[in-house]
Parts: structure tokens; C-alpha cells; sequence
């Protein structure tokens, strides 16, 4: 008796039981029918001899309870999952066979709900990350699809501008040929005999049973004769996608963006999860970033720290701009320009931050020197470390 038999015969109506019906039942009515339709009682009636046939085939099957099982679990099968023997066309759509799965396992009652238990095996062949599988109930829920991460490095100047890039994402997917049954076109996976779709086998140590994966179906609960030659029979493939991810002006070094429903696909009618996007910005040779702020260091010299001064200051893809710098300027001030920062979620920007950097030569020419020897007499009175001296001997 093959899976194609299973698949093609509906042996409850055959012998004109409810699926659930009870072996008392089912024995019943198949000795109504077997003397309806006995050879002995029809001479010469092809018909009758037929039926006859096709009673004891469903008697058969139907009255031992491991082979009522296998065949209810087959019978479960959505139709999409079917499609194989059917000759059928590629409309396999996951969302259905788990949601198909889940009705008719409620359906098979009597059976001990073998259908849910496949939903289940299949939950774990497609790799569904802790998945629960069906609910009691037999129901699939929707689920959504995984959150997925992954890193991108941008330039400086790319994270400034924002900038729509391509990310190539690997998922597993159901096999497209096999259509994540990783069987062979033209047949379908059985129940694994010896586990007898559970996945799981019983193992005994001394007084000890353990429970481990079943090593014919590896934990499946399904076994393949022919495997797909695609997949070798792990019902799985790798696909890859590229996706289109807008990155946002202003994006910092460290940030993380979220893409919504660019994660991976939802189960069962499910929503897609989201993709997180870890950005990376390259330093730039001159600007820094402070949040939503530029930042440049700016050389100056001591006359223009005193004296004060127009200063030019480069601005980021934008012209210089002429900063006046107050009297006095301690080194290591910083000053504001506004509004010429990195772009804020709201549309505004941030400013550039301008600290300067008085410079101290390390060379000056004779007439320099003359200048600064002038100045150091003019300061001989002053008493700058008086005070710290002073300090210093305090306890
Ligand atoms: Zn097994
Ligand atoms: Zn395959």
C-alpha cells in the first residue's frame, strides 16, 4: 500500500463510516459490505467483485490501528502539500499548508489528531526558531516573521547626505522544487516507521529511558524515499534577497535602524518581522560628530586669542564661513555655528561646534622675537603662579 493509494482512496467512505469511528464500527460495517459484495454471492458480477476488493483494501488499513494512523496522517496532508501526485501547479504557499494542516488535524478526532502532530513536524522542518507549533486546538496561529539584523558601514559623508542602499539578506526557505517536503516530484515524504511520526525515539539505560531525536527521520517524523534533488531531501534552501533600505540623513556611528517589515516573512498570514540595520561611519579627516553636531578643531595664533579676529571655518559640502572670535578667546574655547550640524529626524539641523586651538611656534624670526621680548618685560610684575605657590602649601 502506497502513500499515493492513501492519498487517492478515502477508505471511510468506502465502507460508509465517519472518520472517527470506532474499530467496533468500522468491523461492523465492513462485514455488512463484504457480504454485499462477496464473489460467492454475485457470480459473474464484475462490479460487485470490484467493491468486494475495495472493501477489504479499506478493512485492511482501517482495522490496524498503526497503518489508520499513517493513513489518516497522509489523508491530513493539505492539498497544496498533494500537489506532487496531482500533477498539480506551484501554488504552495506555507500560509496554507499550516493553516489546511491545522483544520484537518482537528477533523481527524478519533484518530488522535495525527494532523496536528504533522503541522508540528513541519513546524520543525522549516526551521521555525522555537516555534510552538499547533495549539491545542489543532489551529495555526499567524505568526510574525523574525526580526533580522545586519551591519552597514557608510561613509561620512553618506551618513550625513542619508542614502538608499541595497542589503542582500540569506534566509532559509521551504525548497522550491520540493516545496519544503524534500521529496522527489511525484512523491511525498511517510510517516517515519519507526518513531511513528513523533520525531522523537525512546532509548533505554538501565532503569533510565531517555528521549532523543528518532536517528531514522532525524527527528522529523517523516521519512523520504526519493529525496528531492535539489535539496537532497531537507525539505530547505537558502534564497537570498535584496532588499532597498532607506538610511536616514544624520545617521551616527553605533545607531541602529530599523526597516519595517523587511525582516523576514510571516507564517500563517503572520506580518514580516523587521530588519535592524547596525550603522558604521567612517571617520572623517576633519569633522566629528556630537549627536546632531559637527565638530572641527581650528588652529589660532596667540595675537588673534587676544586680540580677537575674523577666523574662516570650513563647513561641511558647504562654503567656508567667517566666525568672529571675541577678545580674548581662551584656547580650548568652543564656539556655534548654527544650523550647520547633521539633519535631525524633524527636518532641522544640527550645529557646527568650533573649538579653537591657539598655536604656540616653534621657531620665530628675529623681528618676532624682538616683538615677544617686548612683551615679556611689559609683563614682569604680573605674579601667575603666586597664588597656586601659595596654595600648593596648604593641607
Ligand atoms: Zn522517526
Ligand atoms: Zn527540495
Amino acid at each position: 500500500m502506497s502513500t499515493k493509494d492513501y492519498l487517492e482512496k478515502d477508505y471511510y467512505k468506502v465502507l460508509g463510516v465517519a472518520k472517527g469511528a470506532s474499530q467496533e464500527e468500522i468491523k461492523k460495517s465492513y462485514r455488512k459490505l463484504a457480504r454485499k459484495h462477496h464473489p460467492d454471492a454475485n457470480k459473474n458480477d464484475a462490479d460487485a467483485e470490484a467493491k468486494f476488493k475495495e472493501v477489504s483494501e479499506a478493512y485492511d488499513v482501517l482495522s490496524d490501528a498503526k497503518r489508520r494512523k499513517e493513513y489518516d496522517a497522509v489523508r491530513s496532508m493539505p492539498s497544496g502539500f498533494r500537489g506532487g501526485q496531482q500533477g498539480g501547479g506551484f501554488g504552495f504557499d506555507l500560509g496554507d499548508l499550516f493553516g489546511q494542516t491545522g483544520t484537518s488535524g482537528g477533523g481527524t478526532g478519533g484518530a488522535g489528531g495525527a494532523g496536528e502532530r504533522i503541522g508540528d513536524l513541519f513546524g520543525g522542518l522549516f526551521n521555525r526558531g522555537g516555534g510552538t507549533g499547533t495549539r491545542p486546538g489543532g489551529t495555526r496561529r499567524a505568526r510574525r516573521g523574525a526580526d533580522v539584523e545586519t551591519d552597514v558601514t557608510l561613509s561620512f559623508a553618506r551618513a550625513m547626505n542619508g542614502v538608499t542602499i541595497p542589503i542582500k539578506l540569506t534566509s532559509e526557505a521551504a525548497c522550491p522544487t520540493c516545496r519544503g517536503t524534500g521529496a522527489k516530484s511525484g512523491t511525498v515524504p511517510r510517516v517515519c516507521p519507526n518513531c511513528e511520526g513523533t520525531g522523537q525515539e525512546t532509548r533505554n539505560l538501565g532503569d533510565f529511558g531517555f528521549s532523543e531525536p528518532c536517528h531514522l527521520c532525524h527527528g522529523r517524523g517523516l521519512v523520504v524515499d526519493d529525496p528531492c534533488e535539489t535539496c537532497h531531501g531537507s525539505g530547505r534552501a537558502t534564497g537570498t534577497r535584496t532588499i532597498q533600505a532607506r538610511i536616514p540623513a544624520g545617521v551616527r556611528d553605533g545607531q541602529r535602524i530599523r526597516v519595517k517589515g523587511k525582516g523576514a516573512p510571516g507564517e500563517s498570514g503572520g506580518p514580516a518581522g523587521d530588519l535592524y540595520v547596525n550603522i558604521k561611519v567612517t571617520p572623517h579627516a576633519v569633522f566629528g560628530r556630537k549627536g546632531d553636531n559637527l565638530t572641527i578643531t581650528v588652529p589660532i595664533t596667540y595675537p588673534e586669542a587676544v586680540l580677537g579676529g575674523k577666523i574662516q571655518v570650513p563647513t561641511f559640502q558647504g562654503q567656508p564661513v567667517t566666525l568672529q572670535l571675541p577678545e580674548g578667546t581662551p584656547n580650548g574655547r568652543t564656539l556655534r555655528v548654527k544650523g550647520r550640524g547633521a539633519s535631525r529626524r524633524d527636518g532641522t539641523k544640527g550645529d557646527l561646534l568650533v573649538t579653537v586651538d591657539v598655536q604656540v611656534p616653534q621657531k620665530v624670526d628675529d623681528a618676532s622675537r624682538a616683538v615677544l621680548e617686548q612683551l615679556r618685560v611689559s609683563h614682569v610684575g604680573d605674579d601667575l603662579r603666586g597664588d597656586l605657590l601659595r596654595q600648593a602649601k596648604t593641607e
